[in-house]
């Protein structure tokens, strides 16, 4: 199967950077033919002027490497911070999120593909400034902000300024993310963010060849170095029936990550159902979610997660410590909370990896849309 091509130009995709919304960006090089190579993901995007990559946000015009979505965005939703999912990070409460358009992978089963390969500006509904969009979250009472929907290492640029806007009101900043992304933007990039929920889209390379046009080393290398930094993160594995759900496959991700990344970060299994080009496939039966969550205990690993399903007992965190279920969850909603404010169980005193500061939020389960700014769409 053929990889992608970068977008050819068209006339209602020109790129100007007399658009308020283009910016110059950092990372790329020209190349002895002509040509200007992409430097933010190993997809290495090579263009000529008036190209766009393979994410659509990016492309070349005046001889640079611009981003053409900055301060856009496909609207605005006040979520649970477990629909991320993170489940050790501030529990319980409000994340303003928000996304863009386009994609640096190319994933068969996208879960979100109406707007991560949208080449219609249109999705680009929304627009807020990095200073509106801390203000909104303050106002709206959210602990953090997150880039999702789509993969904020495309829109880097617009991410880094949100998190520093927000950072400064005392508002945290997530990243969920594919991890697919060079060595010195990964560096830049997490050095402004506080919290990441990475995908990790299976535990083999074909797949991540033939299903996602991407490669698996590199977003190893991503875990790594989350792993060596202060940013919390999280793990999800989306499983797929028949694609990478098997016990060999499970067990060697599961080993993987018990060997370089230590028993402390949580893993999450969640449930596939349906879509863009993967239609054929059947949703992902409960009992495959709550197979490799044993497969993933058995490695070691302390918290283990199984999402997009009621299952009580496989979203409930247990203290490693005595045992207890310190905190139950059905789906985003939390049933009980036994950890003191800064992450304790309140039954033996042994801290729960993560980040806690102060009591559990209230949030609860609701999914709250929200509108910043008005339209910009025919502007
Ligand atoms: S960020 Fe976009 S333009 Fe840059 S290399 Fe990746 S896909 Fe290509």
């Amino acid at each position: 199967m053929a990889e992608p091509a970068v977008a050819a130009p068209e006339p209602a995709d020109a790129l100007s950077l007399a658009d308020p919304y283009t910016v110059p960006t950092a990372y790329w090089h020209t190349l002895p033919d002509g040509r200007i190579q992409c430097d933010v993901c190993p997809r290495a995007c090579k263009l000529r002027e008036g190209q766009r990559g393979l994410c659509f946000v990016r492309g070349r015009i005046d001889d640079q490497i611009v981003l053409a979505s900055y301060g856009r965005s496909s609207g605005f939703c006040v979520d649970p911070i477990e629909k991320k999912p993170l489940h050790h990070f501030l529990p319980g409460s409000p994340v303003l999120s928000f996304g863009t358009a386009g994609c640096n992978l190319a994933c068969r089963f996208c879960q979100n593909w109406d707007i991560s390969k949208s080449r219609e500006i249109d999705t680009l509904s929304s627009a807020a400034s990095p200073e509106a969009l801390a203000v909104a979250a303050e106002r709206l009472g959210c602990r953090s902000v997150a880039f999702t929907y789509n993969d904020p290492v495309i829109f880097m640029e617009y991410a880094m300024d949100v998190a520093d806007a927000c950072r400064e009101r005392g508002i945290r900043s997530v990243a969920v993310s594919a991890g697919y992304m060079n060595p010195a933007p990964r560096a830049e990039f997490y050095g402004h963010l506080d919290a990441a929920n990475i995908d990790l889209k299976a535990f083999s390379e074909r797949f991540y060849e033939k299903i996602t046009f991407a490669k698996l080393p590199a977003v190893l290398e991503t875990l790594e170095f989350l792993c060596d930094s202060d940013v919390w993160f999280e793990i999800t594995t989306l499983l797929i029936p028949d694609h990478n759900d098997s016990d060999a496959e499970i067990a060697a991700e599961c080993a993987w990550l018990a060997e370089h990344l230590g028993p402390d970060v949580p893993l999450h299994f969640s449930a596939f159902h349906p879509d863009f080009k993967m239609r054929d496939v059947p949703p992902t039966p409960p009992e495959t979610l709550r197979r490799a969550r044993r497969i993933a205990l058995d490695h070691g690993l302390r918290y283990v997660y199984t999402g997009n399903v009621h299952d009580q007992e496989g979203q409930t965190t247990t203290c490693p410590g005595c045992g207890a279920a310190v905190v139950v969850r059905d789906w985003y909603r939390m049933v009980r909370y036994e950890l003191t404010d800064t992450g304790e169980c309140r039954h033996c005193g042994t801290r729960v990896a993560g980040v806690y500061d102060g009591p559990a939020g209230t949030w609860g389960s609701r999914r709250l849309p929200v509108r910043l700014a008005t339209p910009t769409a025919s502007a």
